[in-house]
């Protein structure tokens, strides 16, 4: 109801902030068709990765062999390192499947610890865990607890720059610093966020087939069987037996065929850290979409043909990074008519004071950077499943973007059944509301429960004697 009325006012916009919303509006769609080819692409990119020769996406096998069945028991850790917070958990999985008890504490991440040593950082979190020991277990003898710890960083982003951790093995010096302090410990997995995410949620709903984070960063992990996978082939394991991969798909076309990227993007990649990789997740991650959005607003304004924000100071706007998908999140949820709370947001945090047109071409471009990347998302989504053949799944999601960010779930299932052609039902019907056969669900806690059930596989795996 809203956007017609807004639409309605689109009458009094200049003809050249109109043109400027049109061509934005060219730039940023992705079509059905386009999402269809991209998927097509992605799937035969997936294969590659788990060839020998490789591709681009690196499809990383977990040894987390299987679903858990649920009869794991015992007493596991869990440790997360997110962006400004290291969780710390332990769960009890007592014999009732799917129940569990959790107990957590969470410790501030310093900021300067994020672009520090490796070593200070892993003293920091030893001390931690030392910490969440003394604290519930004061004066238990204990034997070492087995830890699953997320660690989600095959390269550092998240305005982490730490450096001797990249493409190191980070076992040893972890288990070091605990070693040190006689922290009773022991580190059993190292695991991906995503592959935590889909444990977690199969745990408690069987019909959860992947595991994805749309966040900061973004990313998929999935069952495979080792007959599926020719980079595995010489370990001879079963064909049958299956592997959880964490496909690292952030890396999808960085050799740039077929996403539909703009100008914009290309400038997000070159100023980026690392450039040339993470071109999918470039598009879509909560760390670029304010990013993307910034430098459109400049790009506008820089060109001596459309008027936008005239005689105002930019200064503000002109920092690369400073606004967050909060930001855009927040343009998109103004629920005033008239944009009052994008107009005051602009005004206290860049100090510019939008125009009327100027808050309809924003508030646009706000829905387009976050559509395209909602739209871009499922393509992954799609890309798995049509991979594994499944006609139904359920799909355990979590991230910043998936859980804050507005319409991000709606226009992924938009998405979802326009590349699946999912708009009729075998029946030919329309389906009903919630009777998608793919469906992103909110997924379990990957990083508490998630990692203390993967913990709980591997020492299993480990006192069997299995790879
Ligand atoms: C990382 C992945 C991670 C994803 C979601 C990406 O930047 O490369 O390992 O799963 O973010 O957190
Ligand atoms: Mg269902």
């Amino acid at each position: 109801r809203r956007k017609q009325s807004r639409k309605g006012s689109m009458a009094d916009i200049p003809k050249d902030l109109l043109q400027e919303i049109k061509r934005l509006e060219d730039l940023f769609t992705v079509d059905t068709a386009k999402l269809k080819a991209i998927v097509e692409h992605f799937i035969s990119e997936l294969a590659k990765g788990l060839s020998v020769e490789g591709g681009s996406i690196p499809m990383n096998p977990t040894w987390c062999m299987g679903f858990p069945t649920g009869n794991e028991t015992g007493t596991f850790l869990a440790l997360d390192m997110g962006g400004t917070n290291l969780r710390v958990c332990e769960i009890n999985l007592p014999e009732e499947k799917g129940e569990f008890d959790i107990i957590q504490s969470k410790y501030r991440l310093p900021e300067d610890l994020k672009t520090g040593t490796a070593d200070e950082l892993w003293a920091y979190i030893a001390d931690c865990l030392q910490q969440f020991i003394e604290y519930h277990h004061e004066g238990e003898k204990l034997d070492k607890l087995p830890l699953g710890f997320t660690f989600s960083y095959p390269r550092w982003t998240k305005g982490f720059d730490i450096e001797g951790v990249e493409g190191k093995d980070v076992v040893p010096p972890f288990e070091a610093a605990l070693e040190e302090r006689g922290v009773p410990i022991k580190l059993t997995a190292l695991i991906n966020d995503t592959t935590g995410t889909l444990i977690a949620s199969s745990y408690t709903d069987s019909e959860m087939k992947i595991g994805c984070i749309f966040g900061t960063g973004c990313n998929a992990a999935y069952m495979e069987h080792f007959s599926e996978i020719p980079k595995l082939a010489h370990m001879k394991v079963d064909p049958n037996q299956e592997i959880a991969i964490n496909c690292e798909w952030g890396a999808f076309d960085n050799e740039h065929k077929i996403l539909p990227r703009t100008q914009y993007d290309v400038i997000i990649d070159k100023d980026s850290p690392r450039p040339g990789q993470q071109s999918f997740e470039k598009m879509i991650a909560g760390l670029y979409l304010g990013e993307l959005f910034r430098l459109v607003l400049v790009d506008l304004h820089e060109q001596p043909h459309v008027k936008i924000f005239e005689g105002q100071d930019v200064a503000a706007l002109k920092k690369p990074y400073s606004l967050d998908a909060s930001f855009l999140s927040d343009v998109e949820s103004d629920p005033f008519e008239n944009l009052q709370e994008t107009h005051d947001t602009f005004h206290t945090k860049l100090n510019i004071k939008c125009t009327k047109p100027e808050l309809e071409l924003i508030r646009r471009l706000a829905e387009l950077i976050g559509t395209r990347s909602a739209r871009l998302s499922a393509c992954g989504v799609a890309a798995i499943c049509k991979k594994k053949g499944y006609k139904t799944a359920h799909v355990g999601a979590d991230g910043s973007v998936f859980n804050k960010y507005p319409h991000f779930k709606a226009r992924g299932a938009q998405a979802l059944k326009e590349i699946l052609d999912w708009d009729k039902g075998r029946d030919g019907k329309p389906l009903g509301r919630g009777h998608d056969p793919v469906e992103i669900l909110p997924a379990e806690d990957g990083s508490g429960v998630g990692a203390a059930l993967i913990a709980a596989l591997t020492l299993k795996r480990v006192q069997e004697g299995n790879v």
